[in-house]
């Protein structure tokens, strides 16, 4: 899953939070979008959230930190 900033994407005005259900159209939205297992690398959205806070609150809501990790390879 990535993340990505409201400034690559135009804002929609008057949705929702993904999380909390209040109106993210005056605040900064962070829109989150996770890779399908489709050919094309495609990608489909997950939430659109009011703000990092709420983008926050619902991963933790929904375990998605669990069981998870950045894996890292010291071979680059
Ligand atoms: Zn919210």
């Amino acid at each position: 899953m990535s993340v990505a900033h409201s400034s690559v994407r135009p804002v929609t005005a008057g949705t929702e939070c993904a999380y909390c259900g209040s109106d993210r159209s005056p605040h900064d939205p962070v829109f989150a979008e996770e890779a399908t297992d489709g050919p094309d690398d495609e990608r489909e959205s997950v939430g659109e959230f009011r703000n990092y806070a709420c983008l926050h609150e619902w991963i933790e809501a929904a375990a998605l930190v669990y069981g998870t990790a950045c894996e890292r390879s010291p071979d680059g």
